[in-house]
């Protein structure tokens, strides 16, 4: 009777352990990688479970999104969206080409503003010619029957989570203050505990002060920095920021002193070609000085000298 009841325990136990096995085989890990573009340095994000793929920003030009798709076409696993941040070109331009080798993969942005942030930033860059080199970039209008339509293509998710087909949630926050950009995401991820910030950090890479970055901007993104500083303080956060290398939570101070820096520069030269010095001689070896840097530096000086 005792061995009966013995074995009866040990199917039992048996079916467990067989199910959590089955369990652990169907929970998929997220991982995340990272895809540099050459242009102004900037990142782009490939999360993948192992059952599909999801990619956060879409690169500078066509050509460096061109060599992103092949990088997903390697995974052999379906891309089922493509999130765009905010609203600044280095972040949007390759998203027609992901649309286009990924026919199924969604283009979404956490809030409306962020979609009407890049028809915005792209109806700017048409009228002045910037769109030249990017002709399916130019949105869609009775001139431009073969442009890009952003009002169709671009969706807007209906809450602040992208869950991935297979595991995996991203966690999404557009809650902040006009900073680097008017609307910026940030997503955090707990199963990989990491935050990416977007653009709201830069690492070994001038920060862009440029157009649009004035100075209510520049106390916005001092003041969420500080906040983001204060929520992730007591955790092993991984920073991913908008450009340059991961790094941990110091990274908020590092873009904070640069911030700080930027603006006793500006206020201390009298002349563009001094703050440029000044900068390139705190920061050395931060890339994209002739780019980011030299816009940063003549938008504030002309700003300064206007007032
Ligand atoms: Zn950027």
């Amino acid at each position: 009777m005792k061995l009966k009841y013995l074995l009866i325990l040990a199917a039992f136990i048996n079916l467990i352990a067989c199910k959590e096995t089955e369990a652990k085989l169907n929970q998929s890990k997220l991982e995340v990688e990272v895809f540099k573009g050459k242009e102004a340095s900037v990142n782009r994000y490939v999360f993948n479970n192992g059952k599909s793929i999801v990619i956060m920003d879409a690169l500078r030009s066509s050509e460096n999104a061109s060599e992103l798709a092949k990088f997903v076409e390697n995974k052999k696993l379906p891309l089922t969206h493509i999130l765009v941040t905010h609203g600044h070109p280095d972040h949007y331009i390759g998203m027609d080409i992901l649309a286009q080798k990924f026919p199924e993969a969604k283009i979404v942005v956490a809030g409306k503003e962020i979609k009407d942030d890049i028809i915005g930033f792209s109806n700017w860059m048409e009228s002045v010619g910037w769109l030249e080199g990017e002709p399916n970039l130019k949105p869609k209008s009775d001139k431009n029957p073969n442009g890009f339509d952003y009002e169709g293509k671009i969706q807007v998710l209906e809450t602040n989570q992208l869950t991935l087909k297979g595991g995996g949630t991203l966690e999404l926050e557009i809650n902040y203050s006009a900073a680097e950009a008017e609307h910026l995401t940030s997503v955090y991820s707990k199963d990989l505990e990491a935050l990416f910030t977007s653009d709201f950090c830069y690492n070994g890479v001038h920060l862009w002060l440029g157009q649009g970055v004035d100075q209510k901007n520049i106390d916005g993104w001092k003041n969420e920095l500080n906040k983001l500083k204060a929520a992730y303080s007591n955790t092993n956060v991984t920073i991913y920021p908008g450009h340059g290398e991961k790094s941990t939570i110091d990274l908020i101070d590092i873009n904070l002193k640069y911030i700080s820096d930027f603006e006793n520069t500006i206020k201390t030269s009298s002349s563009k070609e001094e703050a440029m010095d000044k900068m390139k001689k705190l920061y050395p070896n931060w890339e994209q000085a002739e780019f980011l840097l030299l816009n940063s530096v003549n938008y504030h000086m002309n700003l300064k000298e206007n007032k």
